[in-house]
């Protein structure tokens, strides 16, 4: 009886070591795994966090470096003259300040500035209030001028500012029908070729109208602090003496043309026309478009 109570025990006893034993093997089996699988999500959560880090910069990095190209300025440099900062605009558009209008650079017939102003300077009042008008950004650098040729004791005044194309059409073919088209192209813009239509172009002459569009204002006084100042206000003679083949048109010493200070001091002191010098503006606009600025 007591041999089997005994029996009884140990087998009991052994029972629960090898519960015990199966238990701490499990849990230290368990534990070993768990810890493993911790740390192997750890370092892949590790390695997909700096990935996604190195591609967040390099991302960043191309967007800095694109805005930063948008930015670079692009310079010109004309012959003889100091080099100039490119404005970044298409001046493929008639609206660009630095827009080319000729025989061989039309601009749409149906264009019109997005705004136009009576400058506040002396104008012509037998011509309507739209053609005594300029585009509005140049009536300020208009009037500074004006003021300055006052201060030199010069009285100037606007002839024509600002042309529509069915006004231009009208004086083309008024003369045209006197003279005949060609030679009445050799002075009058047909349609969509006059920088009039633009708003940047003003024919300028003197209040009492001394050599009203006519070649001896070159002669005056007045004439000649127009032409040998206007750049310093961003206007060009823009028709000169001896680039009549180059040009397109007849000497014009009353037609200047706005394209800012920078331009026309370079053109002033290249002295060359923008027709001359289109190509350099062509190279710098191809520049500021491939560099995604426009
Ligand atoms: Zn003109």
């Amino acid at each position: 009886m007591i041999i089997q109570k005994h029996s009884h025990k140990h087998i009991f006893l052994k029972i629960t070591i090898d519960i015990v034993l199966v238990v701490i093997f499990w849990a230290a089996a368990y534990g070993s795994c768990y810890y493993l699988n911790t740390q192997q999500i750890a370092q892949i959560k590790n390695q997909a966090d700096s990935s996604r880090i190195i591609t967040q910069k390099a991302i960043a990095a191309k967007v800095a470096a694109r805005e930063a190209k948008k930015k670079e300025p692009v310079y010109i440099t004309l012959p003889g003259a100091q080099k100039i900062r490119a404005i970044v605009e298409d001046y493929l558009l008639p609206s660009s300040m630095w827009a080319i209008v000729s025989k061989t650079h039309p601009i749409p017939v149906d264009y019109t500035p997005a705004s136009l102003k009576i400058p506040d300077v002396d104008t012509n009042t037998s011509k309507s209030e739209l053609e005594r008008s300029v585009r509005s950004d140049i009536a300020a650098p208009l009037k500074t001028m004006f003021d300055q040729a006052n201060a030199a004791g010069y009285q100037l005044m606007i002839g024509s500012g600002y042309r529509a194309a069915t006004l231009q059409a009208s004086y083309f073919n008024s003369l045209a029908s006197s003279v005949g088209e060609e030679t009445a192209n050799q002075s009058i813009a047909r349609p969509g070729q006059s920088e009039h239509q633009t708003g940047l172009a003003t024919d300028i002459s003197m209040t009492s109208q001394q050599c009203y569009l006519n070649e001896c204002f070159a002669d005056t006084s007045d004439g000649q602090w127009l032409v040998n100042n206007s750049y310093k206000y961003g206007f060009v003679l823009r028709y000169p003496k001896g680039k009549e083949t180059i040009t397109g048109y007849q000497y014009e010493p009353w037609h200047f043309r706005y394209v800012g200070i920078d331009l026309a001091t370079a053109l002033h002191d290249s002295g060359l026309t923008l027709d001359e010098v289109w190509s350099y503006l062509e190279t710098a606009l191809n520049t500021l478009k491939s560099n995604g600025a426009i």
